[in-house]
Parts: structure tokens; sequence; C-alpha cells
């Protein structure tokens, strides 16, 4: 692989030497031959630049000095690399690409930039001409964005960097996210953890743990990425839907829709509503229709939610859309009632959790959890959690199981004269769930 780099600033290449470039270089894995466009200018002061032509501030480089330097550089089957504020941002997709080509020149330009004609000329001719951007800012000179490429590049490179396997898994990889945070020793630094599950030797786990912080950090920092997985039909995994949800995106739509809050008393009356509408929904086949009405009546208008929080209760809901509507609200106690809190003491309880059944799929719900029991944990201190939920509920089951919940006991309780059977079922709050 050859790299013929141009600039009035030649020395400014014995960065190159350094590291892996350098290496590669002694090893002749790359070929970088760096000159001095000053070499092709004429005349008492070699000068490369003028005025701009119309008028403006600054100079321009000139295109005949540019002419000389280029058509004896490049190659056949080269690309002439221009960087340019002005150029397509550079992406790992373009380095991959470069890396196939058998000679790269970069033309590094200074003042207010090189002469349009330049990389007009050379496209026509049948060059490739590559005019791209480090980044929306403005630097004195191509200089760093040619270090930039060639080092881009040249990682790529069979035999350039030692296990292939850490090219796979890095940001801007073809898996389309930002890498998760990586730690190395001492295991605490600074009184800051490293987290455990690095330490539980389980390969799945571990696994998924990065990549929902992978997912969660490109959600909070690259909407953009996220957005072209989502169009891209690759975000699969439930799990994956489930982080994003919780950072806010609407994979079904790619919208930034939800929010996740702790409700506060003006909250109150929208809970309810949604209680109410949803409660029904959740019922035995068993129930009657007085039965439910009473349960609503008595157990989920504003003035039982308001007494619950007074009493310590945390309820905890997903807005969605233009009107931030409350899609999905849970309500968790610091303590689980008396029949069921021996089977695991101290534990805290999740009351109820109900999403909007136009949300059911959305991962809502699973986000919705996750977002309870951290501030469980947070407010009270939980170490575990516990709740119950009818037998016959089968995807409420599969739900909580998929959220690390463990079966651990049995409870019945009446709805108007009628008797319910729950199973019970118990989450360790100190590690983080399979899923
Ligand atoms: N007048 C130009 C404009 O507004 O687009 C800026 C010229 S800049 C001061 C001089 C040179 O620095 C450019 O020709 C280019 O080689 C380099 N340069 C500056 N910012 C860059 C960036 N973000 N990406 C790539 N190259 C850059």
């Amino acid at each position: 692989m050859r790299f013929d780099i141009i600039s009035t600033f030649p020395e400014f290449f014995a960065a190159l030497d350094l590291s892996l470039v350098g290496k590669a270089q002694k090893a002749g894995v790359v070929d970088i031959r760096v000159h001095n466009l000053r070499d092709w200018a004429e005349g008492k002061h070699l000068a490369v630049d003028d005025t701009p032509t119309g008028g403006g501030a600054g100079m321009v480089m000139r295109p005949d000095v540019w002419g000389r330097a280029l058509d004896t550089v490049l190659e056949e089957g080269a690309v002439l690399a221009i960087p340019t504020p002005s150029g397509k941002p550079l992406t790992q997709r373009d380095l991959e690409a470069l890396v196939q080509v058998p000679q790269i020149v970069v033309a590094c330009g200074r003042y207010e930039g090189i002469d349009a004609r330049v990389a007009e000329h050379y496209g026509a001719e049948g060059i490739r001409v590559f005019e791209y951007s480090l980044g929306d800012y403005v630097l004195n000179g191509g200089e760093v964005a040619a270090v930039a490429l060639v080092e881009g590049v040249s990682r790529l490179v069979d035999g350039m960097v030692g296990n292939p396997e850490s090219l796979v898994e890095e940001s801007h990889s073809v898996e389309g996210l930002l890498e998760y945070p990586v730690y190395t020793q001492p295991r605490e630094w600074r009184g800051i953890e490293t987290p455990a599950v690095l330490f539980s030797g389980d390969h799945a786990r571990i696994r998924r743990w990065r990549r929902d912080r992978a997912l969660a950090r490109t959600a909070d920092r690259r909407p953009d990425m996220i957005n072209a997985l989502v169009e891209g039909g690759k975000i699969l995994e439930r799990a994956d839907v489930e982080v994003l949800t919780s950072r806010g995106v609407d994979v079904r739509t790619g919208r930034w829709d939800y929010s996740f809050s702790v409700a506060e008393e003006s909250d109150l009356s929208e809970v309810a509503a949604l209680a109410a509408r949803t409660f029904p929904l959740a019922c035995p086949p068993t129930a009657t229709e007085t039965e439910i009405r009473e349960h609503i009546d008595t157990h989920l208008t504003e003035n039982a939610f308001r007494e619950l929080t007074r009493g310590g209760a945390s309820i905890t809901t997903v807005r969605s859309g233009p009107e931030l509507v409350v899609v999905a609200y849970a309500l968790c106690e610091p303590n689980a009632p008396d029949d069921i809190a021996s089977l695991s003491p101290g534990a805290c309880y999740v009351s109820k959790i109900y999403t909007d059944p136009e949300f059911h799929g959305s991962g809502v719900s699973g986000a919705l959890m996750e977002f309870a029991l951290a501030d469980a944990v947070s407010r009270w201190g939980s170490t575990a959690v516990l709740l119950g939920t009818n037998q016959s509920n089968r995807r409420a089951i599969r739900f909580y199981r998929r959220h690390g919940f463990k079966k651990c006991g049995r409870r019945t309780f009446e709805v108007g004269k009628r008797i319910h059977r729950d199973f019970v079922y118990v989450r360790d709050l100190t590690v983080d769930p399979p899923r």
C-alpha cells in the first residue's frame, strides 16, 4: 500500500515514523512518501499561492503548481484525496474502501485551499478524487487530515494490527455502534469499581452487558447512528430494543419519543386514567365486569395513587408522542406485603407495571421495569425485589423471567368474592439481569 503526501510542511509527517505506522513502514507493509510542494513551484519566491480571483480574504493555492506535482506523483489506479472542510465527512467505511486501492495521494491545502480546477481536472481525467473532511471545524492546513487518513487506512492493511478481532469490535465497525466502555487493572481506582459483570467469566452476560452499554452510549452521543441502524433494520434483539427505548428511541418509528420520570402529584390523574384502561386487560378471564369496575373505583383512582405515594411508594412513568402522554407506569413500594415479604426479607415490591396495549412489543415495559428498579435501588437501597403475577398470565411470566426474576412462591388474593392465584417472583438487584 503506497501513500504519497504532498504538503508545504513535509517535516510535519515525522509523526508517521512513530508507533504502529512507523513499524509498518520499516516492515515494508506500507510505503509512505512525503513530498514538498515547493519542489514544483517556480519563480524567485517559489510561490504556491495567489490572490483569490473575484476578491476576498486570504490566498488560494495555484493549480499550475499542484498540476506539476500531481502529474509526477499520481500512478495508475490512484485515489487523489483532498482534505477540505467542505468535503464529505471521513468515515470508517471510506477507510475500508481506500485500503483496497494501490496508491493514495493526499494533497494538503493551506490558506483558503486549492484552486477548484485541480479536483475538477483530475476527476475529468478519470482519477478518483476524494474530497474529505475531518469534521465540522476548520484547521489551518490539510496535514492533520492527511495523517488521520494515512493512519486510519494503514491500520486496516493486513498484518498491521496484531489482533484483527479488535477491528471488528471497534466503534464505527460494520455493527454501526460506538464501542462499549473498556476497563483494566486495578479493579478499583479512586473509589470507582470496575463493573462486577466483567469478572463473572460468563461470556454471554458480558457480551450482553457490552452490547447494552454500546447501544446506550450510541443513543446518547450519536442519535444519527441509531437512526441509521433502525432504518437498516439492524436492531435485531429484543434486549436491544429495550435499551434503546430506555434512551428515548421508539425503534418502530425511529423517532426519539420516550421520556422516563418519577411521577409527581400533577401526573397522578393521568396515571389513574391509564391504570383504569389497562387493568381490565390483565385480569384473568374469570373476573366479572363488576368486580373489575369495583377494583378500579377503589384502588386505581387518583386519590388511591396519592395515598400510596404518601405512604412511601414510588410511581415511575413513560411518556410518549408530541403530547407526551403517559403510556406506561410502574408502582413500587419499599416493602413487600406481609403475605409474601418472608420470601425475600427486606426486598422492595413491584406492585404494578402496566403499559398501554398500543405499546406492547415496543420495549417500553422492559425499559420501564429497569428504570423503576434503578429508582428503587437509589431510593431505598433495595438489594432484591418481589412481585406477584397471575398464574395464567403467560406473557407477563415470560417478561419477568427475561428480566431476571425467578419464581419463589405463590399467593392467593381476592378480587370481589373470587380467589385469584399468583406466582411470586424475586430478583436479585445486586447483579445485572441476564436477559
Ligand atoms: N477556506 C476553506 C473553507 O472555508 O472551506 C478553509 C481552508 S483551511 C483554513 C486550509 C486547509 O486546511 C484546507 O484546504 C484543508 O486542506 C485543511 N482543512 C481545514 N479544516 C479541515 C477539515 N475540517 N477537514 C479536512 N481538512 C481541513
